[in-house]
């Protein structure tokens, strides 16, 4: 699947925010958004003001980018949101958030979604005891993700649960050593993006 091999940094300066794309590097004063906030490019410093249109692409661009979906697969998530009851907004990033690898990268399994989402398909984790190597999986409440035992013996898998970990693990997800239970799918407060998830909406209503 056609993948963003471009640099990671240049997209949180984009959107003038830390997106979280590249692990433990995010976290550090490394940061390019701690260093240097501002647009990339030789004008990026000059910001111009931007249409509505503009600040609704801007904003699909944050959440695609944060998530690491690709545009078509992001519009679908968006079509399913708009088919369940409640607010679209927050169907729409609870969607998001009930991935498979964004679950194993909150529950502090991986660095970076981008990492979950290899190390799921290279098959380390099961859901409810299966075998699960799609991270584009739908969790839902009481689903319970493992890491395989054979995995954990694995030297990257061991250097990555033997490492503190950095991210906060939020309060819908329960840990406990190799596992992860999902005890309910987050509300909007739960979840860290900061987005207007309303002018998404907008874009995709047109
Ligand atoms: Fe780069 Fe991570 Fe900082 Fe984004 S949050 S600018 S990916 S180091």
């Amino acid at each position: 699947m056609a993948r963003y091999i471009g640099a990671m940094c240049k997209l949180c300066r984009r959107e003038a925010q830390k997106l979280f794309l590249k692990g433990e590097r995010c976290y550090s004063s490394k940061c390019a958004i701690t260093r240097r906030n501002s647009l990339p490019g030789q004008h990026g410093k000059g910001r111009k003001k931007q249409s509505e249109y503009g600040l609704q692409l801007r904003e699909k661009q944050k959440a695609r980018r944060f998530y690491g979906i690709l545009e078509s697969q992001f519009s679908k998530y968006f079509d399913m949101a708009e088919r369940k009851q409640g607010i679209t907004g927050e169907n729409f990033l609870r969607l998001l958030e009930s991935r498979l690898d964004n679950v194993v990268y909150r529950a502090g399994f991986a660095f970076s979604r981008k990492e979950a989402r290899q190390l799921v398909r290279h098959g380390h984790f099961t859901v409810n005891g299966n075998k699960a190597n799609i991270p584009s999986i739908l969790l839902k409440c009481g689903d319970v993700v493992a890491v395989k035992p054979k995995s954990a013996e694995n030297a990257k898998m061991k250097i990555l649960l033997d490492k503190k970990r950095l991210v906060t693990v939020p309060q819908w997800i329960s840990v406990d050593e190799m596992k992860a239970t999902v005890l309910t799918l987050p509300n909007r407060e739960d979840i860290d993006l900061e987005v207007s998830e309303h002018l998404i909406v907008e874009l995709y209503s047109k």
